[in-house]
């Protein structure tokens, strides 16, 4: 059996005019001989309506019930596609989150895939052309209805693909958007930005969460792990897209960066003159761990005679909470003090190429420099170099690298 997993995004479910085009690409794949897994999401808005409603009828929703509730976005979208497609002369059903079933854990709001049934799902594929799969949910060993987090649709296309993958070889996920693949950097900042037709599964993640906001990170995870062939394409054009696979020689060798990434979710925060000795770090940290909130950069100064300052970036939003812990131990410690500086912005460039050309940290600071842009953290990963800078010049260093970096098309 040739099967093939398709994913439509709520922008390109929205209304009729929508669906009849997503109709079109899933008649194409059907004469092709394709069974066809069609995956999707709410209707575009109906997910954020729900969220609003739960809070209008409810100060603090009921998670399980919230999830509940959530969930009705995607089991609306599947009853009217399923329909459209029964009128073109498909055989066609939809399926919610446990008819599948897709087996979560119970942390609503963000449960995690355990597992998913394939066997169920194949013999229902041989007696369908197509089977229409509600993203975004599950549900939990207690029986109830479980969601994967916002964005979560895309998890459960590649999640399908890899359980398919497991019963009858590889299975592709094909991803579509409104945008047509994932770009160099943000078009929006930079128009010469050019789309990339293949990236690896870890330049990938390291995108996604700098903010290329075109996969959920999880889904890249789950595909990463299961080696499935994702391409990421528009529902509006004929494009190939970009394809997310296996890292592979060609892609180390042929450019040193593949994209800039930026995050202007950062603020940064110093605690000054702390004294330089075992445990202080585990000590200013492991409250704000405790509290689950997420630590980005860390820079430890040079200590000089025996006191050091200590600057970390975390998001806006749990800038007041960091801020009462680490007060709290910068007290307790002796530190001399604490500011915080929310005027900052994260630039990073990102390649696998990092793997086989040296310098190119270097070469990224030196146009920074010619740029008279002032670096005031930097962290490095094998396939990252990160820099914090202003905020007001976040745009100029995006430009800057991207252009040294040889990525600007026309
Ligand atoms: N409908 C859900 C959301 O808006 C899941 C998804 O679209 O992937 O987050
Ligand atoms: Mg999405």
């Amino acid at each position: 059996m040739k099967v093939l997993v398709q994913k439509f995004g709520g922008s390109s479910v929205a209304d009729l005019e929508c669906m009849k085009k997503v109709r079109a690409k899933v008649l194409d794949a059907v004469a092709q001989g394709y069974k066809v897994v069609v995956v999707l999401s709410a209707r575009a808005g109906q997910t954020n309506k729900l969220v609003e409603m739960a809070y209008q009828w409810s100060d603090e929703p009921n998670p399980a019930e919230y999830d509940a509730l959530l969930a009705t976005g995607e089991q609306e979208s599947i009853a009217l596609f399923s329909m459209l497609l029964n009128d073109a002369g498909v055989k066609a059903r939809s399926m919610v989150g446990y008819q599948v079933p897709v087996l979560t854990d119970n942390s609503y709001g963000s449960a995690r895939i355990i597992s998913i049934e394939a066997g169920h799902f194949l013999s229902e594929l041989e007696r369908f052309d197509v089977v229409v799969m509600a993203g975004f949910q599950g549900y939990s060993m207690e029986n109830r209805i479980t969601t994967l987090g916002r964005g979560g649709s895309d998890t459960s296309a590649v999640a399908i693909a890899a359980a398919l993958s497991a019963e009858i070889g590889t299975v592709d996920c094909h991803i579509y958007t409104d945008v047509d693949g994932v770009y160099t950097t943000d078009p929006r900042m930079v128009p010469k930005a050019t789309k990339i037709p293949k990236i690896s599964y870890d330049e990938m993640l390291e995108m996604a969460s700098m903010g290329a906001k075109v996969l959920q990170i999880r889904s890249v995870e789950f595909a990463k792990k299961y080696k499935v062939p994702v391409w990421v394409r528009s529902t509006f054009t004929n494009d190939e897209g970009t394809l997310v696979t296996q890292e592979d020689e060609s892609m180390m060798e042929s450019v040193m960066v593949s994209g800039v990434a930026f995050d202007k979710d950062q603020v940064r925060i110093t605690i000054l003159g702390v004294p330089d000795q075992p445990g202080v770090s585990a000590a200013l940290f492991a409250p704000l761990a405790d509290h689950e909130i997420l630590v980005d950069m860390i820079v430890q100064k040079a200590s000089r005679e025996g006191i050091t300052d200590m600057t970390y970036t975390v998001s806006h939003k749990d800038l007041k909470r960091a801020l009462v812990y680490t007060e709290k131990v910068a007290e307790e410690i002796g530190a001399q003090g604490i500011e915080y500086d929310d005027q900052v912005a994260k630039v990073s460039v990102i390649g696998v190429g990092m793997r086989n050309h040296s310098g190119v940290a270097a070469i990224a600071f030196s146009a920074l420099h010619k740029a008279n842009i002032n670096i005031l953290m930097i962290s490095t990963s094998e396939i990252k170099i990160s820099c914090l800078i202003h905020a007001n010049e976040l745009e100029k260093a995006v430009r800057t690298l991207h252009t040294t970096f040889g990525l600007d098309g026309e």
